[in-house]
């Protein structure tokens, strides 16, 4: 949020979006396991804000927009030559090439980018975890005073929340669904008929507390999608290209953070490039200041997700009471991800 605001877009977030007063966490019967990120405002000066990723989309694309940048759509990085004497040259799939004077590779988890910056480099891979997740009408909470709060539950296996992500009451309440893929990955789910994969999260949410059974029920367009990691990279830049955003430190969406790191990455490389510095040493003290905060966090996320496998009856019951206990602690513990502030550095 920060670093939206500081392009004059935080409170655009704030009225397309829904601010998040608080994260609740259930159990599979629906007892309360306690809440993180209340008060945010008060303690880190801006809110949490849920949105849906098109619409944050649409809003960097106009800002963009409006600042007379070129985008281009529809085009697909396949090579990058750089021959260091002659400008660098990006090579797209329709034949076309674009040439500059350094390259910054913000083309997420499958990134070509990463593949020339660190050619026998790691590759992504499934963590063992899919998700489910799509947007069903507001009337699917009627009776239910979620107020601003995500609701979040885990189960014996797996876990669910949804939320609002718009003020506007024809715009759908978010909702999610993580499970252990049990040798399938988002592929083979995305092949089944509409009614195949309903079934398959009524009979795998079968039991979890209301309203759950109410928004499978009303689940239309359910996004299927793989819940990929990278190892850590040994370097994100070779030469003239950069890696930034999910190219350097993909990561799993259990902290809630991705999008964020990315966009403190694109504003603390414009910082340290308007220092003036050579280019190879802006992008070595880019890498020396954010490696460490971006693997924290992906390691933190690496942690959530194991709280989202299969458990014995007994070991979710010790989970959900390591829970009420931890979950302050934990709150505490992140702290460090929102008072970060990308202006400040
Ligand atoms: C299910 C799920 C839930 C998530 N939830 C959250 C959340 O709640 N909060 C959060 O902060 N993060 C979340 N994330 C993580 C977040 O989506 C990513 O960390 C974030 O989008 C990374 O931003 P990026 O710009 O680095 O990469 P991306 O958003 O992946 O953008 C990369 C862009 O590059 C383009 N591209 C890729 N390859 C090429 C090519 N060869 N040529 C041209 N263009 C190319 C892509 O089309 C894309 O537009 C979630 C991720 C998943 C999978």
């Amino acid at each position: 949020m920060h670093v939206l605001d500081e392009i004059g877009l935080a409170n655009e977030l704030i009225s397309r979006g829904s601010v998040a007063e608080a994260f609740d966490f259930y159990s599979q019967s629906g007892a309360k396991l306690g809440s993180i990120n209340r008060d945010m405002e008060r303690r880190f000066g801006q809110p949490a804000v849920n949105v849906c990723r098109a619409t944050l989309n649409e809003i960097l694309i106009d800002k963009a927009w409006c600042a007379c940048v070129s985008l281009y759509f529809e085009k697909r990085l396949i090579k990058i030559e750089d021959r260091g004497d002659q400008p660098i040259i990006a090579y797209f799939a329709d034949g076309t090439t674009a040439e500059g004077d350094f390259l910054i590779g913000a083309d997420g988890v499958h990134s070509v980018t990463r593949r020339q910056v660190v050619p026998d480099g790691p590759q992504p891979f499934n963590t063992g975890l899919i998700g489910f997740g799509g947007f069903v009408p507001h009337s699917v909470l009627d009776g239910r005073s979620i107020g601003r709060h995500v609701e979040t539950t885990f189960g014996r296996s797996g876990f669910f929340g949804y939320g609002y992500c718009s003020p506007d009451p024809t715009a759908g309440v978010m909702w999610w669904s993580t499970q252990p893929a049990h040798g399938m990955d988002a592929a083979m789910f995305r092949a089944l008929d509409p009614a195949t994969l309903k079934q398959h999260l009524r009979d795998f949410h079968r039991g979890w507390h209301d309203p759950i059974p109410g928004i499978i029920e009303a689940a239309e367009n359910i996004v299927v999608t793989d819940t990929l990691d990278v190892a850590t990279l040994p370097a994100w830049s070779r030469k003239r290209s950069l890696l930034i955003g999910d190219a350097a430190h993909a990561t799993s969406p259990h902290a809630g953070q991705g999008a964020s790191l990315a966009l403190e990455d694109a504003m603390r490389l414009a910082r340290l490039m308007q220092g003036g510095q050579e280019l190879g040493a802006t992008f070595q003290a880019f890498e020396a200041e954010r490696r460490p905060r971006a693997e924290k966090i992906v390691a933190m996320a690496r942690r959530n997700g194991n709280s989202k496998r299969e458990f014995t009856a007994t070991g979710a019951w010790i989970r959900n009471q390591m829970m009420k206990w931890l979950l302050p602690l934990g709150s505490k513990s992140m702290d460090f991800m929102y008072a970060y502030d990308a202006r400040a550095v």
